[in-house]
């Protein structure tokens, strides 16, 4: 299959690439609702999908199982999520090997929150990697994986500046990072501020911007408080006076997405990641106004 689901934009000509992250479900009816997801994504061509890796490594099992299950019964690439967090190196080494092992040749590899919850300090496990730059050295020391990594376009919370974290993801880049995928953000402007300066500190690969449809504006406003993601009062403002009402909810939160992913197109971006959350409609219908079109031929994307 061509990686090539390139359709028009806005201004008719640019090209988009579209990847997908998703979480691995806890029980059978999530693993159910996930797979409707994947289906009706998966016919959309994305460059890549990602799967998370929970907090304290709490998903190994069911990260790899969801990724296996990818590359089993569909043709889209996976990215496994990997993160230091709670593991000696020998254990995190061995996840790796069998990601490779499996057909996986993209991980996603990251720090980790600290064990003790955000806010606290992060201890790394005695004999584990103590750093997102040294989890990336160890994965390119067993193979060739395609890495992609975190960015911060307002600043990870632990950080002391933007000065702090561009110097960390260039030296994940040094590590041998090949594209940055960044926290959420709402406020076009912090991209694509966070992009230039980037680029003048000699940072040259890609950097996604990372969407999340609000599906649950308290949630999101809460999660993003904790991720160091800024809420704008206009976006507050959109959907006060809607707690009770899905549906309304649901056509300002696709307006929003769509407002957003159009400017950034405005904007020369060519490359979107969203946080489909396991949900697909939102996401679909964004992608759609990206002018990207199901391609079912032979229906291969789409497990029977
Ligand atoms: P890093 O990029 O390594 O560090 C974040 C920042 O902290 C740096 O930019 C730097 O400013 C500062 N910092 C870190 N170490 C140092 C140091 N030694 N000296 C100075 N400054 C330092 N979490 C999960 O548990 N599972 C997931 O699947 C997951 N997926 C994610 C996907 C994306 C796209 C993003 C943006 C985040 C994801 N996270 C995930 C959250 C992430 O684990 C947390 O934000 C965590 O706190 C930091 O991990 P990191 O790899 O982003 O850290």
């Amino acid at each position: 299959m061509s990686a090539e689901p390139l359709r028009l934009s806005r201004s008719g000509h640019q090209p988009v690439r579209v990847s997908f992250e998703f979480f691995p479900p806890k029980s059978p009816e999530m693993e159910a609702s996930l797979w409707e997801a994947i289906n009706r994504l998966a016919p959309l061509r994305p460059n890549f999908v990602s799967v998370t890796y929970g907090a304290g490594g709490s998903t190994r099992e069911r990260t790899h199982n969801t990724v296996a299950r990818i590359i089993k019964e569909t043709d889209i690439k996976p990215a496994a999520h990997l993160t230091c967090v709670a593991a000696s190196r020998e254990e995190v080494d061995e996840v790796v090997r069998q990601y490779w092992q499996a057909g996986v040749r993209h991980i996603v590899a990251l720090r980790g929150d600290p064990s003790g919850g955000l806010g606290t300090r992060f201890e790394p496990h005695p004999g584990g990697y103590a750093s997102s730059t040294q989890l990336i050295k160890g994965i390119r020391a067993i193979a060739d994986f395609e890495i992609s990594v975190s960015a911060y376009p307002e600043k990870h919370p632990e950080s002391l500046s933007l000065e702090q974290d561009l110097d960390a993801l260039k030296a994940k880049v040094d590590a041998g990072a090949t594209r940055a995928i960044t926290q959420f953000f709402f406020e076009n402007e912090h991209y694509l501020r966070f992009v230039d300066r980037a680029q003048a500190s000699g940072i040259h690969i890609p950097i996604l911007p990372g969407i999340v449809p609000v599906l649950n504006f308290n949630q999101t406003a809460k999660f993003a408080s904790q991720a160091g993601a800024s809420v704008p009062q206009w976006l507050a403002e959109r959907f006060a006076g809607l707690d009770q009402d899905v549906s309304t909810r649901r056509l300002i939160a696709a307006a929003v997405a769509a407002e957003q992913v159009l400017d950034l197109v405005d904007h020369g971006v060519e490359d979107f990641h969203f946080y489909t959350m396991n949900r697909a409609d939102l996401v679909y219908a964004i992608c759609h106004l990206l002018g990207l079109r199901p391609n079912y031929q032979g229906g291969s994307h789409v497990i029977q």
